[in-house]
């Protein structure tokens, strides 16, 4: 006889577990009784067509948009009941789409700034330089490829290196959990490889949660992946199974 089947439910020590999560904006359901579970030292790659409900996940987690029902577990904290700045003190990272890095201010500046203080940002830069605030922001620097441009104004990055620079400014706060919202968009071929190999250098005592198109980039990243559509999972799995899946070649990867 072939034993029960070990269901995610009889585990608990999953580092992120989303249970029933649903979102209505007007009667029109973007995330629908979703449910998921993120391990520790996790890369998780979400894919699916444009409006599967994507981002609008990520956007719940992180606490930007309140949920209709479900719950959303971190280290076995409900996250559902917390404000935006709460679940960011817990360890929870998000970049959005697009960067938002202070222009004007030097790569050194922008990672200086999102050191985790207490200081408001117009005390901050008074009162954060120590040594060891500095050693950390080369230390990050060094790992987003960006060491040796610490004096240069943000604004004179390439669109890639703004990318990194935003992440850099969320592994400024080590986060336990990471979500990247299309990192590679608009990036070269050598750009997206670069990010590949920095995911695998951040992935150290910590989670990501990426969403991409590129399945190049998905192939070389990914533990797993989660296939979205229409607010639902439609398929799960290593790449190889959910790529050989035929309800995702049909709503997803055959176009
Ligand atoms: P994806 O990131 O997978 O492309 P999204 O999560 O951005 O998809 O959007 C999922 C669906 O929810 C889309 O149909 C989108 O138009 C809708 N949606 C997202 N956010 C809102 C909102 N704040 N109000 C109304 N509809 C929204
Ligand atoms: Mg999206």
């Amino acid at each position: 006889m072939t034993p029960p089947l070990k269901t995610p439910h009889h585990r608990t020590d999953f580092l992120l577990a989303v249970e029933g999560l649903t979102v209505s904006f007007d009667g029109f359901r973007a995330v629908d009784d979703l449910s998921f579970y993120v391990d520790k030292d996790e890369i998780r790659v979400i894919i699916g067509p444009n409006g599967a409900g994507k981002t609008t996940v990520l956007d719940l987690i992180c606490g930007r948009t309140k949920a209709t029902g479900g719950s959303v577990r971190f280290k076995e904290r409900e996250l559902l009941s917390m404000r935006e700045d709460q679940i960011v003190h817990l360890g929870v990272g998000r970049k959005f789409q697009n960067p938002s890095i202070y222009e004007d201010l030097s790569v050194f500046e922008n990672l200086e700034l999102s050191y985790p203080t207490g200081y408001t940002v117009f005390g901050a830069l008074a009162f954060k330089r120590s040594s060891e605030v500095v050693a950390r922001i080369e230390d990050v620097a060094e790992t987003i490829f960006l060491k040796d441009l610490l004096s240069t104004r943000a604004a004179a990055l390439s669109h890639g290196q703004k990318q990194w620079l935003e992440i850099g400014m969320l592994l400024i706060q080590d986060p336990e959990l990471l979500m990247l919202d299309e990192p590679v968009a608009g990036m070269s071929v050598a750009e997206r490889k670069q990010t590949a190999e920095l995911l695998h250098r951040i992935i150290e005592n910590r989670s990501v949660i990426v969403i991409e198109h590129d399945m190049n980039f998905v192939e070389d990243i990914a533990h797993k992946v989660t296939v979205l559509h229409q607010g639902k999972v439609l398929s799960e799995g290593s790449m190889a199974t959910v790529q050989s899946d035929p309800r995702v070649v049909e709503v997803y990867l055959g176009h």
